[in-house]
């Protein structure tokens, strides 16, 4: 678990990531340390983009319906301006915003902020998303969380997508998405198949009971 290095008197601010595939907990991750935050009175500011709109309009959710309440910029242009007398600063789904994300956020660090970013380090083709690659080069501290493959049961790092639309932003939800590790990701819809045979299994065995 991650703990923070302090929460006061460093004259500098910082940058942490939080990354991993989809629902592996880093909105979760993310809500659980701005609280910790605000439990030591520090003033917390919560950016989402503007485009991320699947749950509600002014608050971050992460899948087990946590909220806190959050802004949605449509640029990381203002983020400087809206971060004023800030002491900690969260970005929730960090890899649809534009590429000025990593300036920004150095920025953020200079003026003294705690700069927490969560975000998908890959997209569901596996390669690395939007600014997180810059991000996880030049943030102090690094958090990797994982999901379940819902095939093996190992630790999943892939957004497989269930659905066959080449758009790069679909947001989703567990109709759209599942977790993989690699291997059952490399597989593809070879496992979507045996899942249908496996049901058709699964009923025929309730049919004996
Ligand atoms: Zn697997």
């Amino acid at each position: 678990m991650f703990l923070e290095p302090h929460f006061k008197s460093q004259r500098s601010g910082w940058l942490e990531v939080i990354c991993g595939s989809m629902f592996s907990g880093k909105t979760e991750e993310l809500i659980r340390r701005l609280r910790r935050a605000k439990i030591a009175n520090q003033k917390v500011q919560i950016f989402k983009p503007a485009v991320d709109t699947r749950y509600d309009e002014e608050k971050i959710v992460s899948h087990n319906e946590n909220k806190i309440s959050s802004i949605p910029v449509a640029s990381s242009k203002v983020l400087v301006e809206l971060s004023e007398g800030f002491e900690v600063v969260g970005i929730d789904e960090a890899q649809f915003f534009d590429l000025g994300l990593p300036v920004v956020c150095e920025e953020l660090a200079a003026m003294g902020i705690r700069v927490i970013i969560a975000g998908l380090d890959m997209d569901y083709t596996g390669k690395p998303f939007g600014p997180m690659p810059h991000l996880l080069s030049i943030a102090e501290y690094i958090t990797k969380v994982h999901a379940i493959c819902q095939h093996c049961g190992n630790l999943a790092t892939h957004s497989y997508r269930k659905i066959n639309d080449s758009e790069k932003v679909l947001l989703g939800e567990k109709e759209s998405y599942e977790p993989r590790c690699r291997t059952c990701y490399n597989m593809g819809n070879i496992l979507d198949l045996r899942t249908d045979k496996q049901k058709k299994l699964d009923q025929n065995d309730n049919l004996l009971f």
